[in-house]
């Protein structure tokens, strides 16, 4: 196979829908695809820290794995075909994609073969070829592998500008159930501990671009029945004491030809649900506490948690807009962040009476409405403000 070819292979294997479609369709699969397919396959759109846009090659360096986790694609025994990359072939083809605009950062994972510290080293290699031999200066995204060591760890925070470790599961008893080959606390958690660790140790100027690499991981959302309480609390405990920059949740949908085949789709809603919660948690002053779970300790699907805490909390005690501090201002619904510091800003020069106010603030006026005082009267919404 050429380089571009594994590429391709290696890129679309790496989306679980086209691990299935390469395994349906065969050894031929990659002419399947039509140039626009190809690019779209492992380029993907995504948003740096920053907030600048760039294109995304997310690959694997090999397809071929030890481990047997249930839910995954990958797995050793599984039939499909495997491609692997040595660390300067990826190299050296990111290099030329990077150099003709195709691709502008990478995302760089792989399958363990030979060990966790084996595989971390072909990952480390190729970065270190992309950034030393090819003076890449773009974005990279490092996995760290289960099994990694703290030198190798470190190694990747000078490379990268994000680290990650898929913990897949809450805890230790909830792995069991997805990975029961994979540990939590020292393949999985211990690593993300080590990362904290070195970025307290080592002043961030060490560092490639004179910054720490951020920290993210991923849960099978439902892959082991666990609740979102369980998904949240792991999730918030990580963003206070290990700076975990976020979470991402995959809902869990069956794989052909895995142990879990049979097990029902959880509903991308609840993926969702979990993303709104995480970000009150970080971004909003929640805590896992205040989220209006049900008693099976999941969040409700329809509504979005922030709405279901303020019917709960807000409809019988509104917030006055004039008073309320910035915290008490961003749990309600259709105020954000920047609502919050306009409103703030704004109040320091005149009372906010109306609702049209608010809306030239930036507040999504009718959304906040039952849960707001303007100067001592509840809010009345006026038909005309939203064109109805
Ligand atoms: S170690 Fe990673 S690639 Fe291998 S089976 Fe488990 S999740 Fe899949």
């Amino acid at each position: 196979m050429n380089p571009l070819d594994t590429l391709i292979e290696l890129s679309s294997q790496m989306t679980l829908e086209h691990a299935e479609d390469v395994r349906t369709r065969g050894r031929d699969a990659p002419d399947c695809y039509s140039p626009r397919e190809r690019d779209q396959a492992f380029v993907h759109p995504a948003q740096l820290p920053n907030g600048k846009s760039i294109k995304l090659l997310k690959t694997l360096l090999s397809s071929a794995c030890e481990r047997d986790c249930f839910y995954c694609p990958f797995r050793a025994g599984r039939d499909f075909r495997r491609a692997t990359f040595k660390p300067d072939e990826f190299a050296n083809l990111f290099s030329k994609m990077n150099q003709s605009g195709f691709a502008q950062g990478v995302f760089l994972s792989s399958g363990l073969a030979g060990g966790g510290v084996r595989t971390q080293d072909k990952l480390l290699d190729a970065a270190d070829i992309l950034r030393k031999k090819h003076q890449f200066k773009g974005y990279i995204h490092l996995k760290i592998m289960p099994g990694a060591e703290k030198d190798q760890v470190y190694r990747a925070m000078q490379l990268a500008d994000r680290v990650s470790i898929n913990l897949e599961a809450p805890n230790t008893e909830r792995l069991a159930r997805l990975a029961p080959h994979k540990t939590f606390i020292e393949e999985l958690l211990r690593p993300l501990r080590w990362v904290e660790e070195i970025r307290r140790a080592v002043p961030a100027h060490q560092f490639w671009n004179g910054k720490y690499p951020s920290t993210v991981t991923q849960f099978v959302a439902g892959g082991a029945d666990e609740s979102d309480l369980e998904l949240l609390t792991t999730t918030h405990w990580l963003t206070k004491n290990l700076r975990l920059k976020r979470a991402y949740f995959s809902a869990f949908h069956p794989i052909r030809d895995t142990p879990l085949e049979n097990k029902p789709a959880v509903t991308p809603l609840r993926e969702h649900r979990l993303y709104q919660a995480s970000f009150l948690i970080r971004d909003y002053g929640f805590e896992v506490e205040d989220l209006p779970f049900a008693s099976d300790e999941n969040l409700p699907l329809q509504s979005d948690p922030k709405l279901a805490w303020a019917q709960l909390n807000l409809i019988h005690a509104p917030i006055e807009v004039n008073r309320a501090d910035r915290r008490e201002l961003m749990r309600v619904p259709g105020i954000g962040q920047r609502g919050a510091e306009a409103i703030l800003a704004a109040r320091r020069i005149r009372k906010l009476r109306d609702l049209s106010s608010l809306k030239k603030l930036g507040v999504i006026a009718e959304r906040a409405a039952p849960y707001l005082l303007l100067d001592g009267r509840k809010a009345a919404v006026q038909p005309a403000l939203f064109g109805g």
